[in-house]
């Protein structure tokens, strides 16, 4: 069991690329206040014993695994590639995307089973080694660092393992995907063996801003005949609250909806009869 008490936690965070800017936004939602000066390495928080340290995204697993960290944020494509047994505490909401396979649009494979003896060219060795391992399939691993799209074009490979959002990046060099290896986003990882009070108040905060984003506090005001209908449609966290407003025969109906619901509920409850319907950002939420 380790515990950090000659040093302020580090939580080791993305210093550039995609998973840096949320991460910032994350921790400042999470209630830490800190100031960024631009090429710092460390930064302190002001009203919690946690360090940032500004490493690169890739280095973090490594960086947490070594103890240099106490907890890092990282992707789990990232903490597939070094394997090396750490914890995943929470899954963070951004950084959504897949580690696919693909061919050339004309070449005849249709999905991963049909890559026997085919040269892969991937960023991801060790996540590719393993998962061709695991279905028995021999493939000839062509590691590189990066530009793995244009891999079959300059003919050092048959196919690439790559990661994808929305898979255009793929169709402009002209590949097709034919499978998932592993599909991933933004992760806090600490090590099984860590125990601190800080990592469990970094998941509970964290969380709770996770679990905000994705809800909306609603108001409306009803009329008394139209209530039965409305809380069928909004059953909120437990149950919606309901006050008396001044006006004889009317209410005020609050609840807790799934914000990606609300584009389909908000005319649903004004056909009920709802009116003054407010939407309000939560900013954090533990249910
Ligand atoms: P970067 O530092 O910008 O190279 O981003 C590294 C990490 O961002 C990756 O390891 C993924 O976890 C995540 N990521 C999210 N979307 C993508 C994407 N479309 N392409 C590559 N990485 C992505």
């Amino acid at each position: 069991m380790t515990t950090s008490i000659d040093r302020p936690f580090q939580l080791a965070i993305p210093n550039k690329g995609r998973l840096r800017d949320p991460t910032l936004t994350l921790l400042r939602d999470a209630g830490l206040l800190f100031e960024m000066t631009e090429r710092a390495l460390s930064v302190p928080v002001r009203n919690v014993a946690i360090e940032l340290l500004f490493v690169r995204t890739e280095d973090i697993p490594e960086l947490v695994a070594d103890r240099v960290a106490d907890a890092g944020v990282t992707g789990v494509d990232l903490l597939a590639e070094r394997a090396n047994g750490l914890d995943t505490l929470l899954e963070l909401g951004y950084g959504h995307c897949r580690l696919v396979a693909a061919v050339p649009t004309d070449a005849p494979e249709e999905k991963t089973d049909d890559f026997e003896g085919l040269r892969v060219a991937t960023a991801h060795p060790n996540a590719t080694a393993a998962y061709f391992a695991g279905r028995s399939i021999n493939i000839d691993l062509v590691p590189l660092r990066g530009s793995v799209e244009v891999a079959t074009k300059i003919g050092v490979a048959d196919a690439i393992v790559d990661l994808v959002s929305t898979g255009s990046t793929l169709r402009v060099n002209g590949l097709r995907s034919v499978g998932t290896l592993l599909e991933s986003q933004a992760i806090l990882v600490s090590r099984p063996d860590h125990v601190s009070p800080l990592v469990n108040q970094l998941v509970t905060a964290f969380r709770a801003v996770i679990a905000g984003r994705r809800k909306r506090y609603l108001l409306l005001n009803a009329p008394m005949p139209a209530v039965e209908i409305i809380i069928g449609l909004i059953p909120g966290l437990e149950a919606p609250t309901i006050v008396p407003l001044a006006e004889d025969g009317w209410v005020a109906i609050h609840s807790v909806v799934d914000a990606e619901h609300l584009w389909e509920l908000l005319p649903l409850l004004e056909a009920a009869g709802g009116k003054g319907i407010l939407v309000l950002p939560i900013e954090q939420l533990l249910a």
